[in-house]
């Protein structure tokens, strides 16, 4: 490691998907893989997530479940976000890629792609219960359930799944949520009077999995708990695992006299002479530039706060409180499990007024991954 790296526990990996395993025996779940693995890596989460028994992997992209099939993966795979005119519908039908459905243009391009390749494609019919995101609300369902049930009786399309996504999960005992299931379960019932049917149903996120077990139906989508970070309010009592230790050194150590002010703006200025250290990543690299003054790196076992502004590639530690025999090198731990003292991805997520998936998924691609754990070779 020279100036950065983010370290990928793949055991911390399994660990995670062994504990929502226990919390939801009866269901497959489906290890959400999109955004690169929330900036873990998507090939080889998803490498060890199949190790680990996982049948289901899910993306947001057909771009993402295609690179998944370039790696070798061969497994059921959902994508579920795409725009009219998306190149890579084709090629998702033609490799055996599941695909979410909410509205008849989608249905349509599914379908001319399941006729371009002389195969039937594999849709999950998703039903907008109150997100409000994609979805097929129940006003058009009846519409789209008659149009899936034709393309069905040519022999173009399968439906493997209704499904829907939860707003406020995350909440415990949510009344929004059980709103949710009410749409839900009617829309299903609508579906199954017109002659649809799907053998399975997915409602839930982390969060869902977690704090709703009447959300525990045959899929779940697991993301955030997957590499060990909060899925909000229900989930504190869930022993996961933060998976992604990041690393910098410092690359200087020096003292500066009284006065003198710190990174850009000079929102800082030492109150007496300082003894400081720089960090070599910034915000290009996804340190939060709200994390100005607000952040803490671990350097030879102590915190040590962010002077001033974070730039584009480096921000400035206050290294008083710490020995004077840190030189160039000493290693800095930005996040990690917090095993150490170092602050978690959801410490820094707090500070920043953030949530942890979006600290892991900025995370920068001049930051190298590194990848440890038994089934790591
Ligand atoms: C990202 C995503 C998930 C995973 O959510 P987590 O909160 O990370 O578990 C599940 N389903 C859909 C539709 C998503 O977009």
């Amino acid at each position: 490691m020279i100036r950065a790296e983010a370290v990928v526990d793949l055991d911390a990996i399994a660990h995670n998907i062994a504990v929502l395993q226990g919390i939801a025996p009866d269901s497959e779940l489906m290890v959400v893989v999109k955004a690169d693995a929330y900036g873990h890596g998507a090939i080889p989460v998803a490498r060890q997530a199949r190790e680990s028994g996982i049948n289901w992997l899910g993306v947001a992209l057909p771009s993402e479940a295609l690179e998944l099939r370039s790696s070798g993966d061969l497994g059921r795979i959902l994508a579920w976000l795409w725009a009219p005119g998306d190149l890579d519908i084709d090629a998702c039908v033609a490799q055996s890629v599941d695909l979410s459905v909410s509205s008849t243009w989608a249905l349509a391009e599914v379908a001319a792609s399941a006729q371009a390749a002389g195969t039937v494609a594999r849709i999950h019919l998703k039903i907008d219960t109150g997100l409000s995101r994609n979805g097929c609300t129940l006003a058009d369902w009846p519409e789209l359930v008659t149009a899936v049930r034709a393309a069905r009786d040519a022999g173009l399309i399968e439906v493997e799944a209704f499904w829907t996504h939860f707003a406020n999960a995350d909440v415990a005992d949510d009344p929004y949520v059980l709103v949710q299931f009410e749409k839900f379960s009617a829309a299903t019932a609508v579906a199954e009077s017109l002659g649809v049917e799907a053998p399975h149903l997915h409602l839930a996120n982390s969060a869902g999995v977690i704090g709703y077990s009447a959300a525990r139906t045959s899929i779940v989508r697991t993301g955030i708990s997957v590499y060990g970070l909060s899925a909000g309010v229900v989930a504190g009592a869930v022993p996961v695992v933060p998976a992604m230790t990041l690393h910098s050194r410092l690359a200087m150590v020096k003292t500066i006299p009284v006065g003198t002010g710190v990174s850009y703006g000079t929102s800082w200025l030492a109150p007496n002479d300082a003894r400081i250290g720089l960090v070599p990543i910034g915000y290009a690299d996804g340190i939060p530039r709200a994390a100005s003054a607000r952040g803490k790196v671990l350097v030879a076992g102590t915190l040590a706060p962010i002077l001033g502004r974070v730039a584009m590639d480096q921000f400035v530690v206050d290294l008083s409180d710490h020995p004077t025999d840190i030189a160039a090198g000493a290693e800095v731990t930005v996040f990690g499990p917090g095993a150490h003292g170092e602050w978690t991805a959801d410490d820094w997520a707090e500070a920043t007024e953030t949530i942890g998936y979006e600290i892991v998924t900025r995370l920068g691609v001049r930051v190298p991954r590194r990848y440890r754990g038994a089934s790591w070779a």
